[in-house]
């Protein structure tokens, strides 16, 4: 059976979550610099590194998070998972290995999982950032899961 769907709906006002791997700090710098009129009317959220840079190269106002390879993506992840992030910037780099690898691909699943708009590519961060939607009232469309978890533990029960 196909599992439900509701809406989830996101204020005008974003929270962002941006994160860059060391050799793309220089692209999401130049990118935050570029977007900064529309960004700052947003929540901004970052990892360790990454938000120490925004803060000190642009002076701009972010939440800071733990550095990534020291737990940063996943306090993400679970702020993703308690609806306490509606966007995602992240830009990971495909070149290289990291020393956190399962953390970047939990946290790329988890944000798929709550359908947040992510974007893993500079392109498609310009997209985003210039949508309507970024600055209006969205209705995001969730998957049911509690549903289907409950389903799953009656069904335990049932069999005893
Ligand atoms: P950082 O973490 O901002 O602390 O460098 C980013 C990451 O590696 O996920």
């Amino acid at each position: 059976m196909e599992a439900k769907r509701y809406k989830v709906l996101m204020g005008k006002k974003k929270r962002i979550a941006l994160i860059a791997h060391d050799r793309k700090k220089r692209d999401l710098l130049e990118w935050v610099s570029f977007n900064l009129g529309t960004l700052s009317q947003h929540e901004l959220y970052a990892t360790g590194t990454t938000g120490a840079l925004l803060q000190e190269k642009l002076g701009i106002k972010v939440h800071r998070l733990k550095s990534g390879p020291l737990g940063g993506d996943q306090q993400i992840g679970a702020m993703i998972a308690e609806g306490k992030i509606d966007v995602l910037i992240f830009f990971w780099d495909p070149l290289e290995p990291q020393a956190h690898d399962v953390d970047v691909k939990a946290l790329i699943r988890i944000a798929t999982v709550y359908n947040i708009p992510t974007a893993i590519t500079r392109s498609t961060a310009d997209f985003l950032i210039s949508s309507p939607l970024m600055n209006d009232l969205y209705e995001k469309i969730q998957v049911d899961y509690e549903e289907d978890l409950e389903r799953r533990i009656r069904k335990v029960v049932e069999e005893g």
